[in-house]
């Protein structure tokens, strides 16, 4: 047996003793995720300045605050969450009880990319733990660093025959994928994307992407410009670009581009300084491979801001490009690095034209002062996500489901969407075994009469709130008209 279908059968057998169903133990593991966070934050934060050069202040504003916050939402509401959920009835179940419970699927398999770590891999985590599966968790070999911790951590702190961590590349992955799973949930780029899905249907196994692509960002001239782009290049330059909602590329009209480009190298100036490369704040590109990626990127295309760059420290500042056709190579895929390419749009028309022509986004910004641009985009364009005159904060509203749509994912997560998705909403009908009389019409011989009886209760779009509040209100005239006689009269 290998190590990765040894980690699936203890996960299965774990779950199969069904100590992961209690709301209690659910609890008890969240909270020991919790005591994690505040435990061993100094080598959480160690990790990823080596993996990505994050500051620690950075790690926690954008990994570990949010997770504890999911954390506690989970244990705040799991009760609620997981209660039967009553749902309307039509004439036919009128004395039946229907609802709904939310019951664990069994074992979920997490595997988790390497930008923000621990983010995309805990939070499925709490939901699979919240949901009372089993999961296996299979964090990034990307962030080497990062998964070494997860891997000596999470067993200390939460049921290692429940929830164990597998690590390794992607022959690891690919035999952790052979194997049986009630759900896969993933996070990454959509070609492997595509790999998990083929695996994942030879089990007919259900699963969850959380993918990427090219997150457009329309400008229009009707706005606060120098705000607009201090807004843009937080969202492009966090974590080096290297962020799944990044705004990709800015779509604006040629004669705000200049004003645009001032803009955000202002703000790159204020954020970073004028040499991000000595910046606390200012990350790095996680490998040489992927610099390399990004750097080639930049064939064709004309730099306005920044361009250099010190591969043997994975650095790129920065950067700028003016004028990028559609057919430019950094137009072709996601750039998923420090890369802010302006395309000229003559206008909201031919913006959504533009967007509409590519693959759904994950993310999708606009900024402007007029409410009718925003309503056109709102209507006239499909993405995971919409954000008006700001970029990433939508990912922190876990009121919100956080997902992707076409190309850019399937399924979604983060607070109760996070649970959900890693349930099984089963239907439940209890009726009792008394009032034959009303099934009747359902029985054979059918006849027209008996069809005229089922269209009638179940066509008829009768009002059954109205009806128990008049049934109520019938009840309530009986009963005063009883003390009325008995007492007044
Ligand atoms: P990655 O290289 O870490 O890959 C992700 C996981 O897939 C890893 O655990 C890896 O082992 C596995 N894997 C890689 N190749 C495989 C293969 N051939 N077969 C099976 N498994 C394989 O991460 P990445 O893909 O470089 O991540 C970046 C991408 O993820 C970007 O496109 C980004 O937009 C996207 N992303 C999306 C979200 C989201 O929430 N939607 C979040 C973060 C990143």
């Amino acid at each position: 047996m290998s190590r990765e279908q040894q980690a699936v059968a203890r996960a299965r057998k774990a779950f199969e003793t069904g100590r992961s169903k209690p709301l209690e133990h659910r609890i008890r593991q969240l909270k020991s995720l919790q005591r994690l966070f505040s435990e061993r934050q100094k080598e959480i934060l160690d990790a990823i300045k080596k993996d990505l050069n994050k500051s620690e202040v950075g790690t926690q504003l954008y990994e570990t605050v949010g997770l504890e916050g999911e954390i506690n939402t989970a244990i705040r509401n799991l009760k609620k969450w997981a209660a039967p959920r009553p749902v309307g009835k039509n004439l036919l179940t009128l004395s039946d009880t229907v609802y709904i419970k939310p019951e664990p699927l069994g074992v979920v398999l997490i595997i988790g990319a390497w930008n923000y770590p621990w983010a995309v891999t805990i939070q499925p985590l709490i939901g699979a733990i919240a949901a009372g599966n089993a999961a296996v968790v299979k964090p990034s070999e990307v962030c080497v660093h990062t998964a070494k911790v997860m891997e000596d951590l999470l067993p200390v702190y939460i049921d290692k025959e429940l929830y164990p961590v597998v690590t390794g590349g992607v022959s690891e992955t690919q035999e952790l994928l052979r194997q049986r799973f009630d759900h896969i949930f993933y996070t990454g780029n959509s070609m492997v994307g595509k790999l998990i899905m083929e695996a994942a249907a030879k089990n007919l196994t259900p699963v969850t992407l959380e993918l990427g692509g090219k997150s457009p960002c329309y400008i229009d001239k009707n706005c606060d410009i120098s705000l607009a782009c201090r807004r843009v290049a937080w969202g492009k330059y966090t974590n080096c670009g290297q962020t799944c909602i990044a705004p990709d590329y800015i779509l604006c009209e040629p004669s705000i581009q200049d004003r645009v480009i001032e803009e955000v190298k202002k703000s790159i100036k204020d954020f970073y300084t004028d040499n991000p490369k000595t910046c606390p704040d200012y990350g790095r590109i996680i490998n040489q491979r992927h610099h390399k990626r990004i750097m080639d990127m930049l064939d064709g295309s004309a730099v306005a801001v920044g361009g250099d760059n010190d591969e043997s420290d994975c650095y790129i500042a920065p950067t700028v490009l003016r004028d990028v056709k559609p057919e430019a190579k950094v137009m072709q895929e996601e750039i998923f690095g420090p890369l802010l390419p302006v395309v000229s749009v003559s206008g909201l028309d031919e913006a959504i034209k533009f967007i509409n022509k590519r693959e759904k986004p994950l993310a999708l910004y606009v900024f402007t002062s007029d409410d009718k641009v925003i309503q056109r985009m709102v209507d006239e364009t499909s993405s995971g996500g919409l954000l008006a005159n700001d970029c990433l904060v939508h990912y922190s509203v876990n009121s919100l489901p956080f997902g992707g749509v076409g190309n850019s994912g399937m399924g979604c997560y983060h607070g109760k969407f996070t649970f959900d998705q890693l349930s099984h909403l089963r239907s439940c009908l209890i009726k009792k075994l008394n009032m034959e009389g009303a099934n009747s019409m359902r029985y054979p011989p059918h006849t027209a009469k008996k069809l005229g009886w089922v269209r009638f209760f179940l066509l008829k779009n009768l009002d059954l709130a109205w009806m128990g509040r008049l049934a109520l209100l019938a009840a309530l005239a009986v009963v005063a008209a009883v003390v009325l006689q008995k007492y007044l009269l």
